[in-house]
């Protein structure tokens, strides 16, 4: 472990310990131009501007993959310390990936075998063990890197499926820091999870945090579940910040027979959505878009290319629409946006291929001079684009057949300015726990009952329609990403 200088005091001056971020990829990226230069690229997104002021505020690491392969640790921190480390608040601290631990660690365990089975999709999983090998190969390098970079106190705080192994190996290093952990993607139910050749090594591995936090109750129910299988006895008290769980078992070496585990589910950054929607170059979209709509229904889906986003489904479900109430043809669109991903392993390719036939299936059966029923689009859109797609829509269709939390249905919500706008959302995505009772909720593989979801959506009074909205922007706004970093960080007891 790095031995302490005068600027890391155990506890900061400015509150909270000194923190060690941990993430797959590093909030910034590195591309080697062809004369040998260096380009940075800033990662956007909420979960970045959510640690970003906290990172500020402490000081400290953030340790995670800077997105160029085969290049070594001197290079890669050379780089960082001369375009970002030499002027920021905090450090940035590479690990150097390999092209073979893309395929083996990223592609292969983290995106074939962990992302499936934690999404109940156990029968795409690939488990070959030379995955599982560079799982634990991978994890534990960014042991090591943080074991280099760690001082006494420092509060390390893992992100992550890719990463669950970390403070096993920390503790193998004889590292002893608070650490904890945060699932963004569900955690399954224990008959589905113990698919998993391995699934023992991750639960011990997980024992090796402090702190758990998961984004759904029915997340940490499946995970006490899980523990209670393993173990003969386990014993939970409640507490304000989360659960503690005792461990009875005899012989859990280099594990926690103590932990917490905490539901927190994570959150945007609502001032800033509600910002760029408002911003000028959004409304300028804004009025490009309603204009070529005119008066039709707008009905928006925005999902990242992943078979667990339920497209499939949802244009089937659109389908039924159009079948059940003919009337509705030629004044209704669903305008799906579908963004590029992990577009090098298989599954993908072949749901790009599945989506894309369907589309253009339904859009042969239904068109009609003029009228075109559903707008596929496959790209990547900017902020403003993307909220003025919102800020148009009368519908956002959300309907993931699994999702730790999905963040498209709250910032559909805080870019509805004018509040005129329906939320058709996924019960198994984990945002239903807190929209649930204002969103029109769907089984997604009901595509019955979804298509008399966006019927109802269509007919809806526009003062429910904004009553309705009104309530979600109101439990989004009143917990933003901010406040998710604070609660995360006291339940994980980084603040003692
Ligand atoms: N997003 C984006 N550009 C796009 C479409 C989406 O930046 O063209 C962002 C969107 O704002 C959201 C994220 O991608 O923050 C998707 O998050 P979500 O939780 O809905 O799903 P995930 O892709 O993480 O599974």
């Amino acid at each position: 472990m790095a031995s302490q200088d005068s600027e890391s005091n155990e506890v900061s001056q400015v509150g909270g310990r000194r923190l060690i971020m941990v993430s797959n990829r590093l909030p910034v990226s590195l591309e080697r131009l062809d004369d040998d230069q260096w380009r940075t690229h800033p990662a956007a997104g909420g979960l970045v501007s959510a640690l970003d002021p906290v990172m500020r505020q402490r000081g400290g690491v953030w340790v995670g993959w800077p997105g160029v392969a085969d290049e070594t640790t001197e290079t890669l921190r050379d780089v960082l310390d001369r375009q970002y480390n030499a002027t920021s608040d905090y450090r940035l601290e590479p690990v150097a990936l390999t092209g073979d631990d893309i395929a083996d660690f990223y592609e292969g365990f983290s995106n074939e075998v962990i992302w499936p089975l934690f999404h109940n999709r156990f029968t795409v999983c690939r488990f070959e063990p030379d995955y599982w090998q560079a799982y634990q190969r991978v994890n534990r390098e960014f042991a090591h890197r943080i074991s280099e970079v760690a001082h006494t106190g420092d509060f390390v705080w893992v992100h992550d499926y890719h990463l669950v192994n970390v403070a096993d190996e920390l503790r193998a290093l004889g590292v002893d820091n608070r650490a904890s952990f945060f699932q963004h993607i569900p955690f399954p139910t224990a008959d589905i999870f113990c698919n998993l050749p391995w699934w023992r090594e991750i639960v011990h591995a997980l024992l090796s945090y402090d702190f758990i936090g998961l984004q759904t109750v029915a997340d940490r129910t499946n995970f006490l579940d899980v523990l209670t299988m393993m173990f003969d006895r386990v014993e939970t008290e409640a507490g304000d910040r989360g659960i503690d769980i005792s461990i009875g078992d005899e012989g859990l070496v280099r594990h926690q027979q103590q932990l917490r585990i905490g539901t927190l589910p994570i959150s945007i950054d609502y001032d800033h959505i509600a910002e760029v929607a408002a911003s000028e170059e959004s409304v300028a979209c804004v009025e490009r878009f309603r204009e070529g709509w005119g008066d039709r229904t707008v009905v928006v889906g925005v999902d990242r290319l992943d078979y667990t986003k339920g497209l499939p489904e949802k244009f089937e479900a659109f389908r039924e629409l159009l079948t059940r109430y003919p009337e509705l043809r030629s004044h209704i669109t669903l305008q799906q946006h579908v963004v590029p991903s992990r577009q090098q392993v298989p599954q993908y390719i072949e749901q790009k291929e599945e989506i894309e036939r369907l589309v253009g299936e339904i859009n042969g059966e239904f068109t009609q001079p003029g009228w075109v029923p559903i707008h596929y689009i496959f790209h990547r859109m900017d902020q403003p684009e993307l909220m003025a797609h919102y800020q148009v829509a009368d519908i956002a269709l959300v309907t993931p057949l699994k999702d730790g939390m999905n963040l498209v249905a709250k910032e559909f919500c805080a870019a509805k300015r004018d509040g005129n706008g329906v939320l058709i959302l996924s019960e198994f995505a984990g945002s239903a726990a807190e929209l649930g009772e204002h969103a029109l909720l769907v089984n997604p593989h009901d595509v019955v009952s979804t298509a008399e979801r966006i019927h109802d959506a269509c007919r809806m009074p526009v003062e429910e329609r904004r009553q309705r909205m009104q309530a979600m922007r109101e439990i989004i706004s009143a917990h933003n990403a901010f406040d998710w970093v604070e609660e995360f960080l006291r339940a994980a007891g980084a603040n003692q």
